[in-house]
């Protein structure tokens, strides 16, 4: 059989594209390596996107609305949403349940590693490791299988530029660590990430910890083990997982007869790692344009033009976040100070929970550019 459209990766933005395009009634596949696969990942998402895909309540494990950052000489500044939460989920239970929504909207759903894609004549044919599945035939492709995407190799994409490795372990509760049960802490401390930062995550029935690093510059276990001596755990993990995140989009995502979606295009934001949303929404627009395409024969690039016009200036603002403020404990120690005032978090809230930057008046803009000035100079 020949399908309209192969996704393959039933991650967020494979699973979230696949729904979209059976829904619009379109034939679709959706091919997963591994039904099991227990992304690693802190599982933050904000709240407009658990309103916008409408989750349901019993996959969001905590809604958290307090977050403490700390700096690298200890200082600790308590932050509040005030209009909102982010949600913790479990990525094995969140892919699963949108792949079966994919299921359910009418795509196919198949288990099979894609070994290799070749275009033959008007069609594309994508092979599974051992032939676990019969040669799948397609018309388009969305590549939607992660950061070390095999779809962008074997289409020949330009590559993920900037990949973070992040390394991540989950703590059963015990008393010494359900002091850490209801509230989000984040640690710029060049101990614990030189460039990155590290996560304290609460979920139902554990903690999740981690870190991350610019690849092969530092020894990420290292800065993970140097981060729980700091915290002070001493309990073992039950589960260490790792992976890379792309924090950069390619060059190009959208082919003639293929896109990319979510990691696999390297879209997740710089400087707090965030790929969920992004993963889902280009899953989204990614779909949308695909039904357009079908449909009218419109170009499928207008789903990149639609993504950068929507979140380049976020990338953007975060990229220089990032390469101002995550440069050496000084700077660390500035950024959160800085967090302390109460319209920067209101700012940076607002931006997170909705991805909405609403400007602030020119009197609060001036007053956060002197506080920068001022801690930047005295330097906490
Ligand atoms: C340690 C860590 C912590 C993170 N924490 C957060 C967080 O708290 N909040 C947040 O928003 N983001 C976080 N991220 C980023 C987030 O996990 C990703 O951005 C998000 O998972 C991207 O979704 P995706 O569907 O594009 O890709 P993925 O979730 O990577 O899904 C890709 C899917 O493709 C499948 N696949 C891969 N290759 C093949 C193949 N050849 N054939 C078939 N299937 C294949 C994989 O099994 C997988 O299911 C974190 C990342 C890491 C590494």
């Amino acid at each position: 059989m020949q399908y309209d459209v192969a996704v393959i990766g039933g991650g967020p933005s494979g699973a979230v594209a696949a729904t979209i395009l059976a829904n619009a009634g379109f034939s679709i596949v959706l091919i997963e390596r591994n039904f099991d696969n227990v992304k690693p990942c802190g599982g933050a998402i904000p709240l407009g996107l658990i309103e916008e895909f409408q989750i349901p309540s019993e996959l969001i494990e905590k809604r958290l609305s307090r977050m403490k950052a700390r700096s690298p000489k200890g200082r600790v500044i308590d932050m509040k949403m005030p209009n909102g939460y982010v949600g913790m989920v479990r990525r094995e239970k969140f892919d699963r349940y949108l792949r079966v929504e994919a299921e359910r909207a009418g795509a196919i759903v198949v288990e099979g590693l894609v070994t290799s894609i070749a275009q033959s004549g008007d069609e594309f044919v994508i092979n599974t490791l051992n032939n676990k599945q019969a040669s799948i035939h397609a018309k388009r492709i969305i590549g939607a299988d992660g950061a070390n995407s095999n779809t962008a190799d074997a289409l020949h994409f330009p590559p993920n530029e900037l990949k973070v490795i992040a390394m991540q372990q989950r703590f059963k509760y015990t008393p010494a660590i359900q002091k850490f049960s209801d509230i989000v802490e984040i640690w710029f401390d060049g101990e614990v990430s030189p460039d990155f930062y590290g996560w304290i995550f609460p979920k139902a029935d554990h903690l999740a910890i981690g870190t991350g690093t610019e690849e092969h510059h530092h020894n990420i276990k290292a800065l993970q083990r140097r981060f729980l001596e700091k915290i002070g755990i001493t309990d073992k993990p039950y589960l260490d997982e790792a992976a890379k995140i792309p924090m950069k989009p390619r060059k190009s995502f959208t082919q003639e007869k293929a896109i990319l979606v979510g990691d696999a295009a390297g879209l997740v934001t710089p400087a707090n790692g965030e790929g969920i949303f992004f993963a889902m929404r280009s899953g989204k627009l990614g779909a949308l344009a695909m039904i357009e395409h079908l449909k009218h024969g419109t170009p499928l690039n207008r789903y990149e033009k639609e993504f950068r016009k929507l979140y380049a200036p976020i990338f953007f603002g975060l990229e220089v976040l990032q390469a101002a403020y995550y440069r050496n404990d000084r700077l660390r120690e500035s950024f959160v100070a800085i967090c302390a005032d109460n319209d920067v978090q209101r700012i940076t809230f607002d931006s997170y929970l909705y991805k909405k930057m609403i400007p602030a008046s020119w009197p609060v803009q001036m007053k956060i550019f002197s506080k920068n000035i001022y801690h930047l100079i005295k330097g906490s």
